[in-house]
């Protein structure tokens, strides 16, 4: 049976002292909207979490690294996507690409130390990883090696050949 008085108590457990909403089964009118509001402020809050998540994910290089041009370029493509449909707060979007070309300026140091110290046929992995996963999926059932891609004699097989399999 629904109750006469609002259930509503506050910090100091006094019991509100209005009626029931008609359209409410245990609140009163302004507890009822207030309790509305509450849901609403946090279906907000959760869906604003969910699109950042989202966002991050988008932006985020498909190597998970940003060690070569192409994740960073990848990334700067998605943000110019992403700030193009209104999705990303242009504030953010001018702090990421200013992040992003201060990791285009770091580029050719962290090249010359990944080569200096694991030698650069760890960097020609990196670079290789990073264009295959920066390539759009192949409309053909065919999974060959594109005439560009770098290869040299009895080096192993190209990583973006393995990964394509
Ligand atoms: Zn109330």
């Amino acid at each position: 049976m629904k109750p006469n008085r609002c259930s509503h108590r506050d910090a100091l457990n006094h019991r509100c002292r209005d009626l029931v909403a008609p359209s409410h089964s245990f609140l009163c009118y302004r507890h009822a909207r207030n309790q509305q509001a509450a849901e609403r402020k946090r279906q907000e809050a959760e869906r604003k979490e969910r699109e950042a998540a989202r966002l991050g994910a988008e932006l985020a290089s498909l190597s998970g690294e940003y060690k070569t041009a192409s994740d960073i370029n990848r990334v700067l493509g998605k943000l110019f996507d992403l700030l193009a449909q209104n999705r990303i707060d242009r504030a953010k979007a001018h702090t990421l690409a200013y992040i992003a070309q201060l990791m285009l300026i770091t580029l050719p140091t962290v090249r010359n130390e990944i080569q200096m110290v694991q030698g650069f046929d760890i960097w020609r992995r990196s670079v290789l990883r990073s264009l295959a996963l920066n390539r759009p999926p192949a409309n053909e059932s065919s999974q060959a090696v594109p005439p560009q891609s770098v290869s040299s004699a009895g080096a192993p097989a190209p990583v973006e050949a393995r990964l394509a399999g």
